[in-house]
């Protein structure tokens, strides 16, 4: 990223960026709308909302995700979807504490419904304790816990799309990574969407597809977005991404678009990389998507707890939910 003391190419004000693949400079409200217009491009590309869609934003207290919120609401009118926002609470300490505030101060400025799920209260332990109790590393315990949560609200609340805050820099390396390792099939999932599987799945959208990393850095501060300052204990900078992101942004500087280009053909060629086949059935204890009669969800809790957990946690959903039925707005 630069940024000089130039003219916006628009109006004329001080310029606050440089966009080298337009070769333009923006002022700080030419930059937001020039943001904004992206996202919208992208959703109209990719078909990521339809009219009277019910969009649920899964909020981690990060950047990416509040910078989504804030340019999926500028652009709920003009696509006449709902908007509301759910929250994970892992339990992990004062991490887990501060992005609980910092969420709830993201949705409360832009007047968005939040439901905040607790993995504490729905199982009596936190992630730590149920990734030890597991033998399970956290981030995979954590991911995994994640993902069944935040598509168990999204099905439970009525939600049409579950959208994620992941960047284009984030799909690039995951895919250049997936193509190092060989591990092809994880590719067919690096796309701006999946789609719904009725009853079981919501599908998930991207919508910050092709939103460079800086982009939203930049969105965030000149909007002062607050965002989670503390880092989760368990994180671990995983070495590969890092460097591929530094050599695709060393690529992008040379030629600047580079991204984009690839990501638009990725998305042409995603059907020839090879899927995660398999069954698709529900699960027999929560009626939850899964590949062999148990979800994952299931299993997990049946290894920790002495018997799988889901429609427990299913019914807790439900009565958390049950008064809210009209929280998209
Ligand atoms: Fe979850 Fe790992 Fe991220 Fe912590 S670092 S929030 S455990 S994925
Ligand atoms: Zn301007
Ligand atoms: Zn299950």
């Amino acid at each position: 990223m630069r940024e000089l003391r130039r003219k916006c190419s628009l109006c004329g004000k001080e310029a606050v960026v440089y966009i080298p693949y337009q070769r333009r400079y923006y002022c700080k409200e030419h930059f937001i709308e020039f943001l904004v217009n992206k996202v919208r491009s992208t959703i109209k590309r990719y078909k990521l909302i339809r009219s009277r869609d019910k969009v649920l934003v899964a909020l981690s207290g990060g950047k990416d995700s509040a910078v989504l919120l804030d340019i999926l609401l500028k652009l709920s009118s003009y696509f006449n979807f709902k908007l509301a926002a759910v929250h994970i609470d892992l339990g992990i300490g004062n991490f887990s504490d501060e992005s609980r505030e910092i969420v709830k101060e993201q949705t409360k400025r832009l007047g968005v419904n939040l439901v905040i799920v607790a993995v504490n209260e729905i199982l009596g332990i936190d992630l730590t304790e149920l990734s030890r109790k597991a033998r399970r590393p956290p981030c995979s315990t954590c991911g995994l816990v994640k993902r069944y949560l935040l598509n168990l609200v999204a099905l439970t609340s009525g939600a049409s799309k579950l959208a994620l805050g992941h960047n284009a820099d984030d799909i690039m390396a995951y895919s250049f990574k997936s193509f190092l390792t060989q591990d092809l099939r994880y590719i067919s999932k690096l796309g701006a969407f999946t789609e719904s599987i009725e009853r079981l799945a919501v599908g998930r959208i991207r919508p910050l597809y092709e939103v460079y990393e800086f982009e939203t850095k930049l969105y965030a501060r000149l909007l002062d977005i607050p965002v989670v300052k503390s880092r989760c204990p368990h994180f671990r900078p995983n070495q590969m991404e890092i460097e591929l992101k530094k050599i695709i942004n060393d690529i992008e500087q040379e030629r600047p678009g580079m991204k984009l280009s690839f990501l638009r053909k990725f998305m042409r060629n995603l059907k020839e990389y090879p899927e995660i086949k398999g069954r698709i059935v529900p699960c027999k204890y929560c009626g939850m998507i899964s590949s062999t009669g148990e979800c994952s969800f299931c299993r997990i809790t049946r290894k920790v707890f002495g018997k799988p957990m889901g429609s427990k946690v299913k019914e807790y959903m439900n009565k958390l939910l049950k008064d809210k039925i009209l929280w998209y707005s």
